[in-house]
């Protein structure tokens, strides 16, 4: 540990040498530091030096149960010693199997078949070349558009960033991309002044519906991040929304899609958010926390009715046509079992439930801060936003890079916080105890604190 040639300081500027990091100005590195983690335990990171830092974003929202979950990591060990990878296009395999009866079983009602595919971004290209293509293979080429909200964010390959909408990833891009209609979310936090959440989403389902009212015959679906859109700052609405999004998508014959990438598998207090509607949408997008963040996997689910749209002797030339070399891996696959294994055995959501009171509790004060605008959480993800005015919740202007202070802020004591922007937020494993909640949510405000004295 304390050998310099494998210490943080050798180890960075070895990464630095050949490395591109992703969603990086690779610049940043000449005074951020590039931190080399050697282990992991629970809720925690350990680097080169021996330094610890509490994991306050589960590792870009992947984990669940702690890194280096012993109980996981032995069932991968043990599959990677049987089957480590096989063709999935005229073969198949146990894990892919029990882990597609499993995912149906879990899932809300009438999502009864299974599409793999190895990260988010592949899961939202799927679904958006399964809804298309079954439009068209039902005698409907015309409906070639998708609808998309205000502040989204399903990925970045190209058709995922098509129907995002966070403009740091999408500006530069946006002449090689699609245009999705855009319709306003429901964000409560953009809600008129003494309009409930729901309202909020009453009013957002209108404007919907007056789009869906011009534009749906050439619509193949509605693209949505139930209850909480994550990447474009945690923004949070009311579940009215979805089941309103439900109604509009029959009667006017355009699909849901729903992206739970990100809030799937407990994040928002159910196990889908869509529970939290009481909606089915005719996609769903799994990935993240479907291994507990050890592997890349992903899952399109959808309906029976779709599947068999694309059903036919194979002169009809109707099939669906998509493929990853990695396509339902079995490590990954056996990865993912063992993790919702861990649903069944543990009382993973009462659990959540307690450790979600609890960091609301510890967040409330902040309520008060004179930079803080709002302080807003669904289940186990809470965020904190912070603006240079409270009273017009006028935000800092961008280059002043307030967020950035907490998150070095973070790594001095000792916690992996990454701020989106000026919204400092909490998205922990689901292993974290209260003390390190405390922790947390200390060395957090400690950081906002620093980051909004002075220029
Ligand atoms: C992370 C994310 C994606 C993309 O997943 P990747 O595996 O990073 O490609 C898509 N949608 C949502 C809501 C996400 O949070």
């Amino acid at each position: 540990m304390n050998d310099p040639a494998s210490g943080n300081a050798a180890l960075a500027a070895r990464d630095l040498r050949h490395i591109w990091h992703p969603c990086t100005q690779m610049h940043d590195h000449e005074s951020v530091p590039m931190l080399p983690i050697v282990r992991g335990e629970g809720a925690w990171l350990l680097d080169a030096d021996g330094h610890r830092y509490l994991d306050g974003i589960s590792s870009w929202w992947t984990n669940l149960f702690g890194h280096a979950n012993p109980r996981i990591a032995a069932a991968l060990a043990d599959q990677a010693q049987r089957l480590e990878h096989v063709i999935f296009a005229g073969f198949t395999h146990e894990p892919a199997i029990e882990l597609a009866e499993e995912l149906v079983r879990i899932t809300p009602p009438g999502l009864d078949r299974v599409f793999y595919a190895d990260n988010g971004s592949a899961a939202i290209e799927v679904a958006l070349k399964m809804s298309f293509h079954y439009w068209l293979n039902q005698g409907h080429g015309e409906k070639t558009r998708f609808i998309a909200l205000t502040g989204s964010y399903h990925g970045e390959t190209l058709g995922a960033l098509s129907v995002s909408d966070v403009a740091l990833y999408r500006k530069t891009y946006a002449p090689l991309l699609l245009t999705p209609f855009l319709t306003p979310s429901p964000d409560a936090y953009e809600g008129e002044p003494g309009e409930s959440a729901e309202q909020t989403a009453m009013r957002r389902l209108g404007e919907l519906r007056a789009l869906l009212e011009r534009h749906a015959h050439e619509t193949c679906a509605v693209i949505v991040e139930p209850l909480v859109q994550c990447a474009g700052g945690m923004r949070m609405y009311h579940p009215a929304y979805l089941a309103g999004l439900r109604r509009l998508c029959d009667e006017f014959a355009v699909h849901f899609i729903a992206d739970e990438i990100a809030v799937g598998f407990g994040r928002t207090g159910t196990l889908f958010a869509c529970e939290q509607a009481s909606v089915s949408p005719d996609f769903m997008c799994l990935s993240k926390g479907l291994t507990g963040g050890f592997l890349p996997l992903s899952a399109v689910l959808t309906r029976d009715a779709v599947y068999r749209a694309f059903y036919a002797e194979y002169g009809a030339g109707k099939a669906f046509l998509h493929s990853h070399s990695y396509t339902g891996n079995p490590l990954a696959c056996r990865v993912a079992l063992e993790t919702l294994a861990i649903f069944r055995d543990e009382p993973v959501l009462a659990r959540n439930r307690t450790l979600a009171a609890h960091l609301a509790r510890r967040l409330e004060p902040l309520r008060e801060h004179p930079h803080v605008a709002d302080v807003r959480q669904t289940g186990m993800i809470a965020a904190v936003e912070l603006v240079a005015d409270k009273a017009s919740r006028r935000p800092y202007p961008a280059a002043e890079r307030r967020g950035l202070r907490v998150y070095l802020h973070g790594l001095q004591h000792g916690a992996l916080l990454r701020p989106l922007g000026d919204v400092v937020y909490f998205m922990p494993p689901f292993v974290i105890t209260e003390p390190e909640i405390d922790r947390l949510v200390e060395i957090a405000a400690a950081g906002i604190a620093k980051a909004v004295a002075g220029p």
